[in-house]
């Protein structure tokens, strides 16, 4: 049975105090047993937050990005081992945002995964097409090759860290959002791949969540597609009110 995982992705946003309220808000909730709840949290917050999502056996924590190297003179930059050291159990890696403004290329995510699951987490590996690639219909083979240059090599114990989240730039923070079969055909086409790449039991168990401006009002459709796992959500992750409406959006 694969994770169904309702992640939220707070970005750079909120104080120490909304923060903190947002996440007790959270914990409060009480979570079907069988949803694991993950909240990304600005790397200035996690320890505060991971210790709030203890009073909850299915809430975690983690972090928005990790830097590829171990330590050393990288100013302002959080290593895994760090963020081991606090205890946080996941990464996101790879969101369009960082691969558009800090120029993150697949070899360097390649390298950044590969630090990850070697120093003990779990990834959350992100990827989608922009409007220009949907446009041109060549969506399913951009995903593709972003996977590809990314997660090529990674054995099939690594892939047991490994979730993907599946992010049309097009509908991330637009409000517009990728219509459920629109999803379901990209999770296939993910899923059929790492059959290829792995094999069948790679692709059966690896959760693929679906993200860009899932909301209240549609997470529900997206989330009972068949290949759709869960959600990363950016915008309605940051209420109490709607990202527990999300959470409970699961069938
Ligand atoms: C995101 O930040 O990954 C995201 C999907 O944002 P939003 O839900 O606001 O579109």
């Amino acid at each position: 049975m694969r994770k169904k995982i309702a992640a939220g992705n707070w970005k750079m946003n909120k104080t120490f105090g909304e923060a903190v309220e947002l996440a007790k808000g959270i914990v409060e909730q009480n979570i079907p047993s069988d949803v694991t709840v993950v909240l990304g949290v600005p790397s200035l917050y996690l320890n505060k937050i991971n210790g709030i999502a203890e009073a909850n056996d299915n809430v975690f924590v983690s972090a928005q990005n990790a830097h590829q190297e171990l330590s050393g003179a990288y100013t302002g930059e959080t290593s895994v081992v760090m963020l081991q050291s606090i205890g946080i159990p996941y990464v996101i890696l790879g969101h369009s945002e960082r691969r558009e403004y800090n120029c993150e290329t697949p070899e360097l995510l390649k390298h950044k995964v590969r630090t990850a699951l070697d120093n003990g987490m779990e990834v959350i590996f992100c990827c989608g097409e922009s409007l220009d690639i949907r446009k041109a219909d060549n969506q399913e083979e951009y995903v593709r090759n972003q996977i590809k240059g990314s997660l090529e090599g990674l054995s099939k114990e690594d892939m047991k860290k490994v979730v993907i989240a599946y992010e049309p730039i097009w509908a991330i923070g637009t409000g517009e959002t990728a219509s459920p079969q629109q999803a379901q055909d990209m999770h296939r086409s993910i899923r059929e791949y790492l059959a290829d790449m792995f094999d069948a039991e790679v692709a059966e168990n690896t959760a693929i969540l679906y993200g860009g401006s899932v909301k209240p009002s549609n997470a529900e459709e997206i989330f009972g597609q068949i290949d759709v796992d869960g959600g990363l959500v950016g915008g309605a992750s940051m209420k109490v009110d709607s990202f527990t409406e999300i959470i409970n959006s699961f069938s």
